[in-house]
Parts: structure tokens; C-alpha cells; sequence
């Protein structure tokens, strides 16, 4: 095993719950490791949480880096960049992977400052591969690849020097494994040394909101965009997403025009979802919509537009006024459901 080519993730967790995008990181980790002939290593932070390093070994992770303390029982980005950054410095991972939460969106870049490595945001597919300058040739580097230029081109980005390769990636981008009972790992139990500076931040009170919708796990998603026209006229969405048990997804563009609340917004910048079945109305189909959405296992398109690009990767396309075309769906469905 390639110990100078660890990839690491880290884990967040929430009241005693490994988050979703740790676990579909771990099961990515596990994959560029084995191109690699490596390991993944787990950074699992907090207080009480010694448990979970056994399901992180399940989804993938050979070493968990274990640090239970009673100063990380709450996210606070000092305490958490210290820890981070120095077993970093010690152990010179060669691939980091966050997820691209507000936790790793504020850790990453603290963590790719101290140690003068490259840190590609929201990445939505990770791969090994060789990348040539002049004369020389880097090995197995990391390619991190996003849409970039406002979604104009999908970039690869490479870090040929400067390691570890740091890349955050939203949740659901990457593919969630099942766990491996059967896996074995290692859990290893790091002391963290604080610097009084570290703890000047302390949380007095903490309120928790329930999130007003569940897109990321729903099977069926029924998205407005532009074209629904007003937040009045949105309720047809809200309808025919009721009576199918799914949720209200939503263009960036709908949401811009307050038809909806961004919680709802699907894209490249809102919720990555993967249902058995997305319907969009009066979505054209931009490529920052698409990769939110485009692993859906079917996709219905209603568009008055034949020509929307939104049509290229639907499944069943309904050239038509969505106004018309939905309550006639939603008639078919009261008058053939039992
Ligand atoms: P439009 O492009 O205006 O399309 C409206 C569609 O409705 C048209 O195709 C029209 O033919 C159709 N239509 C009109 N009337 C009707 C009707 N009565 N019946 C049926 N069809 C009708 N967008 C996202 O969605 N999610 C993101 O996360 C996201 N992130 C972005 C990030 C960046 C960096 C950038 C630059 C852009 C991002 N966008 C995102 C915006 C994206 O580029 C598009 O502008 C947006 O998706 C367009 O939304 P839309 O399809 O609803 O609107």
C-alpha cells in the first residue's frame, strides 16, 4: 500500500449522524484510492463521536483519524483548522475531499491558505490521471472537474506541486455506496493541542430550523422555472408535486423572480437531486440547472419551446403551455387513480 498517497476525507457529523456528502465522499475516496494503491484516511472531529469512525470504516474509510474533544463538540472554524491543519502538516496527505457545505466551504480554504496548496470549489466529478508540462510529466494527479465560466465550459483543473490536492464537492454529486459490514479498519485517536486563540469564539445559544423541503432524498421532483410566470400561478407546481407525494423544485430563475424560496432551487448552485422522476415545467434547461438534476432516473419536460435544450435529455417531451398541460395531467391522474 502507497502510504505517500493517502486520500483523505473529512467528516461532518450532526447530532450523532455522519452527513450524507462525508459518506458519498468516502465511497469516491475509496475508488481514487484503489487507482492510487492507497488508503482513505476519515478525519472525524467532535465530542462523543467515537461510534461513527465504525461506519465511516463501513463506507470506505482504512484509518480513521479520531479527535474527541469536548472545544470541537460544536463546529467553530479555529479549533477545527487547527486540528486539520496540523495533522496535515505531519502526515501529508495527497488528496483531501470536503464536502462543499457551509462547514467545508469555510474549513477547506483555511486549510489550502496554511499549508499554500490549490482548493477547486464544488467539483462535479473527481478522477486520477496524468497531466504533461513542457517536458515533464506529473503522475496520478487529481483532475477536478466543474463547470466553470458560467457553466460556458467544464474545466479540469490540476495541482501538479503543491499537495495535498484539496477539492469540495455538494452533496449528492458523487454516489452514495451501500456500507460494507464486513469491512475492517483502523481508528487511531489524535490529542488536539489548542492555541488560546483558537477558543475565543464560543457558541452561547444555538437554534435549529427544520428544513422547509426535502429535495435532496425525494423520489419525485415537480421544478417550475421562468415559465410558470408568477408566484400565484407557482401553486400549479405545488399542486401536481402534492398530489404525486414529491417535492417543489425550482429554477434559479424562479427563485430570482420570488416565485419560490431558494431551498427550492436545483442546479449547480441550489440542490443536486437524483428522483425516479423530474418533471420540469417551463424550465429551459440551462447546463447550471441540468447538473443538478440530470442523473434523474426519468425526466418529463413540459416546454412551449420544441427547440429548449431542456428537451436533449428528457425522457418524454410535452411541447406545450404548462398552463394547459398540467391540469390536464393532474385530471388524468384523478380520473385513473383507484
Ligand atoms: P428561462 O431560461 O427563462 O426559461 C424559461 C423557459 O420556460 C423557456 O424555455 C420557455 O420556453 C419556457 N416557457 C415559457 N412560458 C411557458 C409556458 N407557459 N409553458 C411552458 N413553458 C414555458 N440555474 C438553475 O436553475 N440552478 C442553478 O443552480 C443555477 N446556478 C447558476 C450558477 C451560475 C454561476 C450561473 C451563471 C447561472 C446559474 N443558473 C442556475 C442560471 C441558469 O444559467 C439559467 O439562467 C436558469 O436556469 C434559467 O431558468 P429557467 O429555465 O427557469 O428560465
Amino acid at each position: 500500500m502507497n502510504k505517500d498517497r493517502e486520500v483523505w476525507v473529512f467528516i461532518e457529523q450532526e447530532a450523532g449522524e455522519i452527513a450524507t456528502v462525508s459518506l458519498e465522499l468516502l465511497a469516491k475516496g475509496r475508488e481514487l484510492a484503489e487507482g492510487l494503491g492507497s488508503r482513505v484516511c476519515a478525519l472525524l472531529f467532535g465530542h462523543g463521536i467515537a461510534h461513527l469512525a465504525e461506519k465511516a470504516i463501513y463506507h470506505g474509510a482504512d484509518l480513521v483519524l479520531l479527535a474527541d474533544h469536548p472545544e470541537l463538540a460544536l463546529y467553530r472554524t479555529l479549533p477545527y483548522a487547527r486540528v486539520a491543519i496540523e495533522l496535515v502538516r505531519a502526515r501529508q496527505p495527497y488528496i483531501f475531499l470536503l464536502g462543499a457545505t457551509p462547514i467545508g466551504r469555510d474549513l477547506a480554504p483555511r486549510i489550502a491558505s496554511a499549508v499554500r496548496a490549490g482548493l477547486t470549489a464544488d467539483c462535479t466529478d473527481l478522477q486520477i490521471g496524468d497531466f504533461q508540462r513542457k517536458d515533464r510529466v506529473y503522475s496520478d494527479l487529481l483532475y477536478q472537474i466543474r463547470p466553470a465560466f458560467g457553466g460556458n465550459v467544464i474545466a479540469t483543473i490540476v495541482n501538479p506541486e503543491r499537495h495535498p490536492q484539496l477539492a469540495t464537492v455538494r452533496e449528492g454529486v458523487m454516489r452514495l455506496a451501500e456500507p460494507d459490514r464486513t469491512r475492517r479498519g483502523e481508528v487511531e485517536r489524535v490529542e488536539p493541542q489548542f492555541d488560546a486563540r483558537d477558543l475565543v469564539l464560543q457558541v452561547l445559544k444555538r437554534e435549529m430550523r427544520p428544513p422547509a423541503c426535502n429535495l435532496k432524498s425525494a423520489s419525485i421532483v415537480v421544478a417550475g422555472g421562468a415559465g410558470v410566470g408568477s408566484k400565484e400561478n407557482f401553486r400549479l407546481i405545488h399542486e401536481l408535486a402534492h398530489l404525486l407525494g414529491g417535492e417543489v423544485g425550482a429554477s434559479r430563475a424562479a427563485v430570482d423572480a420570488g416565485f419560490v424560496s431558494a431551498e427550492h432551487q436545483v442546479g449547480q448552485t441550489g440542490v443536486t437531486v437524483r428522483p425516479r422522476l423530474y418533471i420540469a415545467c417551463g424550465i429551459s434547461g440551462a447546463v447550471q440547472h441540468r447538473a443538478g438534476m440530470d442523473q434523474s432516473s426519468k425526466i418529463i419536460a413540459i416546454n412551449t419551446d420544441p427547440a429548449a435544450p431542456i428537451f436533449q435529455i428528457a425522457h418524454y417531451k410535452i411541447v406545450g403551455d404548462l398552463n394547459a398541460v398540467i391540469p390536464w395531467m393532474i385530471h388524468a391522474y384523478h380520473a385513473n387513480a383507484k
